[in-house]
């Protein structure tokens, strides 16, 4: 979007140059100086924002790093609770393999137990009963008896350790589930920081990317301002050039020119005005200009109302622009003159004439011939005097040639 507002700027700045080339070459330079000026302006701005852009960019970097530190801390926890929790789920199967067997132990005791009670009871022939009866004494009964009764007290403990053993591991195998259950949610929390992190990372790394690609934008500016002060530059070189040999040129026709005033050749720096040079043979040389000057024939001060263009007796002298003919004919010091309105307030006026080729209410087109050159009324000697009128008044015709 940036880019796009940019290259219409750039477009604007050509526009501005493309329709200049009718002012006179030191404003022609000084707008193009302007032109530079401006362009420096807006790339000091630019560098300005780049370097902004670089410094947030190496702050998210140096965020970045240390998020990355944080995150490798708490990924290495992550890994820890992890192996953690995997020696415990092994620890715990194995407890509950080890109470599996305890149990099955105290159960197989107990039918032990079970079955010598109820073989003590039911099977009186192989009972203990039967031991008890087949007594030779009272003293055997006895022996008999505590025989009898340290095998129950045997069956009694076995089965009394057997459930002491089968609780203990019991015991063991919910410590572990506790502890299970503590490290799945210390892993979690550790998983949860994680993404976190992670996230934050990601955040910062695009950060970065819109940063780097705003860099590109601002550099591409400075590339496209600095390739168009080079052309700037260019412009101001060749119009500095014109404007030196169009200086030495004219200093040059000054001085050769001779005493005679018609014969001088005066380069006039002219171009991009609505007016063709009415004299086409001798285009863009002239005698006289525009504005106060030492008359050529009193000698005194005094404001000359047009362009004294070189124009040998006889030449071609054609009408500026379309228009309709006002004026034709001897008019005081102009001599034989014609006058063609162009609407719009516009006028232009052909004077000192040797003779007339059109008449008044006649339409003629631009680069029509209207007369030949002489040296008719107040001059010294052929040539072409031209004014451009607005309203009637005169004015300076360099604009509008
Ligand atoms: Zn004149």
């Amino acid at each position: 979007m940036k880019k796009k507002i940019f290259a219409v700027c750039l477009t604007a700045v050509f526009l501005g140059l493309g329709i200049t080339p009718g002012l006179a070459s030191d404003t022609k330079i000084q707008n193009y100086k302007n032109e530079l000026k401006q362009n420096e302006q807006q790339m000091t701005n630019i560098q300005g924002q780049l370097n902004n852009t670089t410094s947030k960019k190496t702050t998210a970097k140096e965020e970045v790093e240390k998020l990355d530190t944080e995150l490798n801390k708490v990924n290495s926890e992550y890994e820890s609770l992890v192996e953690r929790l995997d020696k415990t789920n092994k620890q715990l199967e194995q407890a509950q393999k080890e109470l599996a067997e305890a149990t099955e132990k105290r159960e197989v005791q107990y039918d032990t137990l079970k079955e010598r009670i109820r073989v003590m009871y039911e099977e009186g022939d192989i009972g203990y009963l039967e031991v008890l009866l087949n007594a030779d004494s009272f003293s055997d009964y006895l022996n008999r008896m505590e025989y009898i009764n340290r095998i129950m007290d045997h069956d009694n403990n076995l089965l009394a350790d057997f459930q002491a053993l089968e609780i203990l591991i019991n015991e063991k195998v919910n410590e572990i589930e506790d502890c299970k259950k503590e490290l799945e949610s210390l892993t979690a929390k550790t998983a949860a920081k994680k993404a976190e992190l992670d996230s934050k990372v990601q955040e910062k790394l695009d950060l970065i990317s819109k940063l780097s690609a705003d860099e590109a934008t601002y550099n591409q500016q400075l590339s496209d301002l600095e390739e168009d002060n080079e052309y700037i530059k260019s412009l101001i070189q060749k119009a500095e050039k014109e404007a030196a040999a169009a200086k030495a040129a004219a200093q040059a026709a000054a001085a050769n020119s001779a005493a005679s005033y018609s014969s001088s050749n005066k380069i006039y720096s002219y171009g991009g005005g609505r007016f063709l040079w009415p004299v086409p043979a001798y285009v863009g040389v002239i005698n006289d200009v525009y504005g106060y000057r030492s008359s050529p024939i009193s000698g005194k001060s005094e404001h000359h109302s047009g362009l004294d263009m070189k124009a040998p007796y006889g030449t071609d002298i054609v009408a500026a622009d379309d228009g309709t003919v006002i004026y034709s004919g001897v008019r005081n010091g102009y001599g034989n003159c014609v006058i063609i309105d162009h609407g719009g307030g516009y006028s232009t006026l052909y004077g000192h004439n040797s003779s007339l080729c059109v008449t008044v209410g006649q339409s003629v087109v631009r680069g029509q011939v209207i007369a030949k050159a002489g040296s008719t009324g107040y001059s010294t000697g052929p040539h072409c005097h031209f004014e451009v009128r607005i309203n009637g008044q005169y004015v300076d015709p360099n604009p509008y040639l």
